[in-house]
């Protein structure tokens, strides 16, 4: 699946413009800088497909990547960028949570944390929109080839522990290196296996 056709399809900016619903959905979340695009790169084999946050006019959009026809990956915007004190859900245009509430082919959110910082709140609120709404989320680590296995370790682990506190149970962590590919074959099987049922 991941080896095959992998395009961008499109950038939306109101619900109007969401593409039918008629493939599975994995969409992709973080801060801004958590590695987001360098992982939807990595995952798809391509270089540049999915743009830094950094890239103007393509930061508030949700970005569509078609894979063979098969399923989509959507790139969300980045969350919690540059003002601390505003929170995750505020920072979010309508659209996300649009998107994330009400998107029934929507399989899983990826939630992305950096390896380096862990778990924020800005994440725990995701979470929190995500449970209310009960959509699958998984977490993912990124840039885990920035920390030394021993830290890799307890980052692991503590944020195992934050979210067996959720009220819904979640998949295992899964500690990831754009840089590396460690945990990239692992994000492709949950997708593939999910996206066959
Ligand atoms: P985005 O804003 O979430 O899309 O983040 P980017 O993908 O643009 O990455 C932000 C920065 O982190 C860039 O300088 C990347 O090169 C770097 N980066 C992303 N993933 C990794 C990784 O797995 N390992 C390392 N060492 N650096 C990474």
């Amino acid at each position: 699946l991941f080896r095959g056709d992998c395009q961008f399809m499109l950038g939306v900016t109101t619900m109007a413009a969401l593409p039918p619903p008629d493939l599975p959905e994995f969409a992709f979340a973080g801060r801004s800088n958590v590695g987001k695009s360098s992982l939807i790169n990595r995952l798809t084999g391509r270089k540049a497909l999915a743009r830094t946050s950094n890239t103007p006019g393509r930061t508030r959009e949700l970005n569509f990547f078609d894979l063979g026809g098969r399923l989509r990956l959507v790139d969300l915007p980045g969350y919690g960028y540059a003002k601390a004190s505003r929170s995750a859900v505020e920072s979010w245009t309508g659209l996300t949570r649009d998107f994330l509430r009400g998107r029934p082919n929507l399989r899983r959110v990826h939630i992305l944390v950096d390896s380096r910082h862990g778990l924020k709140p800005v994440d725990e609120e995701t979470m929190s929109l995500l449970d209310e709404s009960a959509v699958p989320y998984q977490l993912v680590l990124t840039k885990i080839d920035k920390i030394k296995p021993t830290e890799a370790a307890r980052r692991i682990k503590a944020v195992g522990e934050a979210i067996g506190r959720r009220p819904a149970a979640h998949p295992d962590i899964i500690a990831t290196s754009s840089e590396t590919g460690d945990g990239i074959a692992a994000l492709r099987e949950g997708m593939t296996s999910i996206a066959a049922t």
